[in-house]
């Protein structure tokens, strides 16, 4: 039987034919795109949706070129970028409103076909959990796309410290990326301690498989150094910032003024 269809509406995915429910649903296994048609384990749903969150503050190359290297290693129909309101745990100084950073965020990805932003978090009231904004999409996609969280290493190395993230493994598969300045070798130790003492590790796909099917992917990718924190400091320098993000960003940022001290 068919599922329902998602229907790409602006940034929001519509599902139609769909009663939502709000259990979590195991996820099925499913493997990255490899190189021979017949080798990929597709999933038998139909879409893939990368859901990439962050403070985008601002939104930079790092992160961009990052999610179009995941979306075409993945297959993926879209990547969203979700803005995240009011971030957990970092500190609010700095922090440009969610309105400013949304802009940039859309700004920077307009024309790319694949990529989408979400002001899915700025709905909520409160700190934004990763866990609700997830849940959410779940329900919204149920059984129609396979859910791919993309995550840079140094941000999933702090994942047990996020709002019932255990949870999270329930929904959605993991695409971790590299960082420069973080190593994997920390990360099985890590997820056997954090997430579960059965997890298994396929080398060659760079795979870690949890009991539920629920995949985490370590990813290569083109290291970029770059970092909104380290852009705030060059800004804050009155120092260059060309070649960091993109160009109608980098305006944006000078036609309001923002970060300068
Ligand atoms: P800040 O310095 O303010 O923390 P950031 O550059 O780390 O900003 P975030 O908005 O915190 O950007 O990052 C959102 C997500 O993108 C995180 O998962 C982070 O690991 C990832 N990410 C950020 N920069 C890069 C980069 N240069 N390469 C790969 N992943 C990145
Ligand atoms: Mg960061």
């Amino acid at each position: 039987m068919k599922g329902p269809k998602i229907k790409v509406q602006g940034s929001r995915f519509k599902v139609q034919g769909s009663k939502a429910g709000t259990a979590p649903i195991p996820i099925s296994e499913v493997g990255p795109k490899l190189s021979s048609p017949n080798s990929e384990l597709r999933t038998p749903n139909s879409k893939r949706l990368g859901l990439f969150g962050g403070t985008f503050n601002p939104i930079h190359l790092g992160h961009l070129r990052a999610g179009i290297e995941i979306q075409e290693r993945f297959s993926l129909d879209q990547v969203l970028f979700i803005p995240t309101a009011v971030p957990p745990h970092k500190k609010s100084d700095n922090l440009l409103s969610f309105a400013h950073r949304l802009k940039m965020v859309r700004l920077a990805i307009a024309g790319y076909p694949f990529f989408k932003a979400s002001d899915i978090e700025k709905k909520r009231t409160g700190k934004s959990y990763t866990i609700e904004t997830v849940r959410l999409f779940k329900e919204k996609v149920q059984s129609t796309a396979d859910l791919f969280f993309i995550v840079g290493m140094d941000a999933f190395l702090e994942i047990n410290t996020w709002k019932d993230y255990k949870d999270l493994f329930a929904l959605s598969h993991f695409v971790v990326m590299d960082r420069p300045g973080y190593h994997r070798r920390h990360l099985k130790e890590f997820l056997r301690r954090e997430v579960s003492p059965e997890i298994d590790f396929y080398p060659q796909e760079g795979r870690f498989l949890l009991p539920n099917g629920c995949s985490i992917y370590i990813s290569p990718i083109t290291l970029l150094n770059i970092s909104s924190t380290r852009i705030r400091a060059l800004l804050n320098n009155h120092q260059s910032i060309r070649y960091l993000l993109p160009e109608g960003v980098e305006n944006y940022l000078y036609k309001k003024g923002l970060y300068a001290s």
